[in-house]
C-alpha cells in the first residue's frame, strides 16, 4: 500500500504513471566513515563536496546511529532491519540466517534485479566472512582472495572505490531495465589509511581524511555518470556509513571496542527520486535498522513484521519536517531511543561485551563499570555521571534491559568460526581467536574494555604488521601485549607464528603451547605448534598436533597434506597415502599432494596410478624439477623412453636456471 508521502510526491509531479513503476534503488554504504567528516553535517574540512551536493536535494538525518560498530554485523542490521540480538550476526563471519527478512531478497522476489559491489573480503559471502549475504542477489561482485606472494591488499582482500564504481556502472549499462536494487560498498576509509594520489599527498598529515575525500571523489564520478545516463533523477539514493572510526578518542584507535559517538554516530542521507527532491534536515534520532523498512516502503512493499526498524518516510514528509521544527514536544515524542552493542571485546580478547542506550539527552553504556553521559552538555562523553545521578542511571539500565528482552530471539547460529574465516578476518585487521561462542550472557562479562584499550591498539598494530609479513616488527608488539595480558589467545598464536616465520622454532613453542591450551579448538594453533615441533625434529609430537588440527578443520586439504608428510617422516606410509588422497579429494589441484602421492605410488611399483598424479603435478607447477624427475621415472618404467627423456631434459634445464 502506498503511504501518504508518495501520494504527495505523485501529485506534485502530476503524473500517476510512476505509480505503476517501482522505484530504482541505489544503496551506498561507506565503511568506517565518521559523521563529523561530512560537509552536509557541518564539517568544515571540505572533504565531501559531491556528497554535499547530493545532500542538497535529499533528506539528511543528523542523528543516525549504527547498531554495531563492526562491518558485517552493521550491514546485517542495515539489510535486514533487525537488531543484532535478533539476527545473531553479532560477529564477523557469523552466517546470516536464512529465515531473516532480507531487503535484497524481498525486492528480488518483487521482480527487482539485484546487484552488490563490495569493497572488501569482509563482505564476501563465498570466502565465508559474510556467509548468506548473497541471498536474493542476481549478482554479488566480490572478487577477493587471501593475499598471495607479491600481492598488495588492493589486489587481494580489498579494492579501491573506483573499482567498485566501475563494476557497478558496467552492470547498470548491461541491465538498464528496472526496477533495480544496487548496493555499492566502499571500504577505503577502513585502516590502513592509504589513499590514492593525489589524496595521498594532499592529506599526508591525515590520511584518514584523505580516504574520505577519495571516496567522495569516486562518488562524484558515479553520480556524474548516472546523470549522463539520465538515471540520477529517477533513482532513490541512500548513503549511509556502517560505523565510524575512533581515531584515538576514548583511547581507541579504530572501531569495534567501544560505543561512543565517534564510532556509532553515522551519516545517513536519503535522496528520493525526482529532479526537485527537496532538502531537509531531520534531527530526530534514528537507527540503521530503519533503513530497510524505509526503502521497502518507497518500493511499495509492506515490510515483513519481523523487521524491527521503522520506516522513516513519514518523518520525511514536508509536513512532518515542518512540524518537528516548530514544536519541541512533537520532536521529543518522535525521538526514539537507540540501541547499540559490541561483542568484539569479548570475542577477540575475552573482555566484557558492551551495550548502549541513547535516550533523551543521555548516553548510557552497560559495562562492568557502567557509564552515563549528558550529551547535551558533554558531546565528547568525557564526564561519567553514573554515580552522580544513580536514579537516571538505573532507569536507563532498566530500559536497556527491557528493550533487549523485547527484541531478542534465541540464537540458532553455529557456535564457532572456521580457521579459514579466522585467517581471512586477520588479513583484514580483525582479531579472531577461533574461540567458541558462549552460550550465556553472563559469560560476556570479562574485564572492562576501558581498562584494556591500549592492549587492543597494540595488538591491532601487530596484526597489521603480521599481515604485511613484517614479523620482526610484530614480535615486540606481541610481547608487549602478552606482558600486559598473557591470556589473549590470538597474541600467543601470532607471536608463535611470527617466531616460526623467523625460523626461531624453539622460542615459538612455549607461546604456541599456550595458544593451544587457551583455544584447544583452534586448528591454527595446533598447526603452528605442529610446524614448530616438526622443525625441531619431534615427529611424534608433530603428528599429534597435526592430527588435532585436522580433526578441528577436516576440510582443509593443506592440513591433510601436512599431516600426511608428517606420517611419512615416521614411516607410516599407508597413513600418509590416505591423507594425501583425502587432500586430493578436497582439492584435486593441491600440487604437493599430487607430487607426494604420485611419488609414493611409483615407489610401490604402481606406475599407472602414479602417472596421472605426476602429470597433474607438472601441469600445476611446471617449474618444479622434482615433479619432472618423478614423472620421467614413471615414463621410464612404463617404457615411454621419449617422454622420459623430455622430462629429464626439463629437469636439467630447470636445475641450471637459478631459482627465482
Ligand atoms: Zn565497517
Amino acid at each position: 500500500m502506498r503511504r501518504p508521502f508518495l501520494s504527495v510526491l505523485l501529485l506534485a509531479f502530476g503524473s500517476l504513471t510512476s505509480l505503476a513503476k517501482p522505484v530504482n534503488i541505489i544503496l551506498i554504504t561507506l565503511d568506517t566513515t565518521r559523521a563529523d567528516r561530512m560537509g552536509f553535517l557541518g564539517s568544515k574540512l571540505g572533504l565531501t563536496q559531491n556528497l554535499d551536493s547530493l545532500a542538497q536535494h535529499a533528506t539528511v538525518f543528523t542523528r543516525a546511529y549504527c547498531q554495531v560498530p563492526l562491518t558485517t554485523p552493521s550491514h546485517a542490521a542495515i539489510l535486514t532491519g533487525t537488531y543484532p540480538q535478533f539476527n545473531h550476526v553479532s560477529d564477523l563471519g557469523s552466517p546470516l540466517p536464512e529465515d531473516l527478512p532480507y531487503l535484497p531478497d524481498i525486492l528480488h522476489k518483487r521482480g527487482y534485479r539485484t546487484a552488490a559491489f563490495v569493497g572488501s573480503q569482509v563482505l564476501d559471502p563465498k570466502s565465508a566472512t559474510a556467509p548468506g549475504f548473497d541471498r536474493g542477489f542476481d549478482t554479488y561482485d566480490a572478487p577477493f582472495h587471501l593475499r598471495g606472494e607479491g600481492e598488495d591488499r588492493y589486489q587481494s582482500v580489498e579494492r579501491r572505490g573506483i573499482m567498485v564504481v566501475n563494476s557497478a556502472l558496467a552492470w547498470l549499462k548491461e541491465h538498464p531495465d528496472g526496477p533495480f536494487f544496487v548496493w555499492l560498498h566502499f571500504y577505503d576509509p577502513h585502516d590502513p589509511y592509504d589513499p590514492e594520489p593525489p589524496f595521498k599527498s594532499r592529506y599526508a598529515s591525515s590520511p584518514y581524511n584523505g580516504e574520505i575525500a577519495y571516496v567522495d571523489s569516486v562518488l562524484g564520478k558515479f553520480f556524474a555518470e548516472l546523470k549522463k545516463r539520465g538515471l540520477y533523477d529517477q533513482v532513490l539514493i541512500t548513503v549511509v556509513a556502517d560505523h565510524g572510526e575512533a581515531l584515538g578518542e576514548h583511547g581507541e584507535q579504530s572501531h569495534g571496542l567501544f560505543l561512543y559517538d565517534e564510532t556509532i554516530h553515522v551519516p545517513l542521507v536519503i535522496k528520493l527520486p525526482g529532479a526537485s527532491a527537496h532538502h531537509s534536515l531531520i534531527q530526530t534520532r534514528v537507527g540503521l535498522v530503519d533503513v530497510a523498512p524505509t526503502l521497502l516502503q518507497e518500493a511499495g512493499v509492506v515490510a515483513p513484521g519481523t523487521m524491527q526498524g521503522k520506516s522513516l518516510i513519514e518523518r520525511m514528509t514536508p509536513r512532518a519536517v515542518a512540524a518537528a521544527k516548530t514544536s519541541k514536544s512533537d520532536s521529543a515524542a518522535q525521538d526514539r531511543p537507540q540501541y547499540a552493542e559490541t561483542d568484539y571485546p569479548y570475542r577477540a580478547f575475552g573482555w566484557s561485551s558492551l551495550r548502549s542506550w541513547r535516550e533523551g539527552k543521555y548516553l548510557y553504556i552497560d559495562a562492568p563499570r557502567s557509564e552515563l553521559y549528558d550529551q547535551s552538555l558533554d558531546a565528547a562523553a568525557s564526564h561519567n555521571l553514573v554515580n552522580n545521578v544513580p536514579a537516571i542511571s538505573a532507569t536507563m539500565a532498566e530500559q536497556l534491559a527491557a528493550f533487549r528482552s523485547r527484541t531478542s530471539s534465541s540464537d540458532k547460529t553455529p557456535n564457532s568460526i572456521t580457521p579459514l574465516q579466522a585467517q581471512q578476518l586477520q588479513a583484514l585487521g580483525y582479531i579472531s581467536s577461533g574461540s567458541t561462542k558462549q552460550e550465556s550472557e553472563e559469560k560476556h562479562r570479562g574485564a572492562d574494555p576501558k581498562d584494556k584499550v591500549q592492549i587492543a591498539n597494540i595488538l591491532h598494530q601487530a596484526l597489521l604488521q603480521m599481515d604485511d609479513e613484517h614479523y620482526r616488527e610484530a614480535v615486540p608488539l606481541l610481547e608487549q601485549v602478552l606482558q600486559a595480558d598473557p591470556s589473549i589467545a590470538v597474541a600467543n598464536l601470532q607471536l608463535g607464528r611470527a617466531l616460526n616465520r623467523l625460523d626461531n622454532y624453539a622460542e615459538a613453542i612455549p607461546w604456541l603451547r599456550k595458544a593451544v591450551e587457551l583455544t584447544p579448538r583452534s586448528a591454527d594453533a595446533h598447526f603452528e605448534l605442529g610446524s614448530a615441533l616438526q622443525e625441531m625434529g619431534d615427529s611424534k609430537a608433530t603428528v599429534e598436533q597435526f592430527e588435532a588440527a585436522v580433526s578441528q578443520n577436516p576440510s582443509s586439504d593443506e592440513l591433510r597434506f601436512r599431516l600426511g608428510a608428517a606420517y611419512e617422516e615416521m614411516d607410516r606410509v599407508d597413513d600418509a597415502m590416505k591423507q594425501y588422497s583425502d587432500a586430493l579429494s578436497l582439492n584435486p589441484d593441491n600440487f604437493r599432494a599430487n607430487l607426494f602421492l604420485g611419488r609414493r605410488l611409483a615407489m610401490q611399483d604402481r606406475p599407472k596410478e602414479a602417472l596421472p598424479l605426476l602429470q597433474r603435478a607438472v601441469q600445476l607447477e611446471p617449474q618444479s624439477a622434482d615433479a619432472h624427475k618423478f614423472l620421467g621415472n614413471v615414463y621410464t618404467v612404463l617404457g615411454e623412453a621419449e617422454k622420459a627423456r623430455a622430462e629429464q631434459n626439463e629437469v636439467q634445464r630447470l636445475n641450471v636456471i637459478p631459482h627465482p
